[in-house]
């Protein structure tokens, strides 16, 4: 019988218990716990961790976020955390006081690198606009931000987040190619999106529309007098078939001017929230197919068969 020299077999003790080291240095821990402000952001990120982070959303479907009020319960939750996703770019105006409450937690900007475009007017004029996530070319710049961010909080799992990245900005991308070709058949001198919120200028921007709004963010004044006036005369002469309005402020402004201006009110976009499962904007990229399928529609259009 042969016996292995007694020192190849401490050296391969050795081996084998730092490999056995090495690996569990990069085995996955227990998924991580990230928060997002708001709901969009936080399906993006669940695209983005698929069971590698847990991942909840402060506001629910069909919260107000521009002035949202966070609750000590909202505090809590970040402060439970290891990431705390937003968007920043003015978006979240409650944030960094909220954030301030909140100690030791990670924070990642996912606008971090998207070159703004200004508010039009109004007392925000000039400021960055925060949508930039409604146009879906923008979007990709969001999942590499929260594929970075995930990343750095969690490194053993960065193959999978990277994978995970790559699968959902390939569907963002066919989203994107959907869309450009269903816009473009609209006649161009239709081509104005007129909405309550000045929400859609990184899509009008980037999908060859002209924009036009009630109020260029929510905030204070929505819908007054004079606002009413300058978008009917704006519709008077531009004349697109339909108005719409988004899902989380009040459409009565706007009905008002499409009866006014003798256009019609073609529905609600969703910009700001998701809905429900069960709703029509479940997800972001569901967000993105259903305005354009109501667009569409109101605009008599295209086909609303994707
Ligand atoms: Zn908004």
């Amino acid at each position: 019988m042969i016996r292995p020299h007694p020192r190849r077999v401490l050296l391969g003790a050795l081996l084998a218990g730092a490999t056995a080291a090495s690996s569990q240095a990069s085995t996955p821990g227990a998924p991580k716990r990230v928060v997002a402000t708001f709901t969009v952001l936080a399906d993006m990120a669940r695209n983005v961790a698929g069971d590698g982070a847990i991942v909840e959303s402060l506001t629910r479907p069909g919260a107000e976020i521009h002035d949202y009020d966070p609750t000590p319960q909202d505090v809590v939750r970040a402060q439970a955390a290891d990431l705390v996703l937003w968007n920043g770019l003015g978006l979240e105006r409650w944030f960094e006081r909220f954030f301030s409450r909140v100690s030791g937690v990670r924070q990642a900007v996912l606008t971090d690198g998207i070159a703004p475009i200004g508010i039009g007017a109004g007392p925000y004029q000039n400021l960055p606009n925060p949508h930039a996530w409604m146009s879906p070319s923008v979007a990709l710049a969001y999942v590499e931000n929260i594929r970075k961010a995930l990343t750095e909080l969690d490194p053993a799992r960065a193959a999978l987040f990277a994978a995970n990245a790559a699968s959902y900005s390939e569907r963002i991308r066919a989203v994107d190619a959907t869309l450009r070709e269903r816009l473009a058949t609209i006649p161009e001198e239709r081509r104005v999106l007129a909405t309550c919120e000045g929400a859609f200028s990184y899509l009008t921007r980037d999908y060859g529309l002209r924009e036009a709004y009630l109020w260029p963010i929510n905030a204070e004044d929505e819908g007054t007098p004079r606002q009413v006036r300058a978008l009917i005369d704006t519709l008077r002469r531009t004349r697109p078939p339909a108005v719409f309005c988004e899902s989380t402020v009040n459409d009565r402004p706007m009905r008002q001017v499409a009866r006014e201006a003798r256009t019609r009110f073609g529905g609600v976009l969703h910009v700001d929230s998701l809905t429900g499962q069960d709703g029509p904007a479940p997800s972001y990229l569901r967000l993105i197919e259903t305005n354009a399928d109501t667009i569409l529609q109101a605009f008599g259009a295209g086909e609303a068969s994707r």
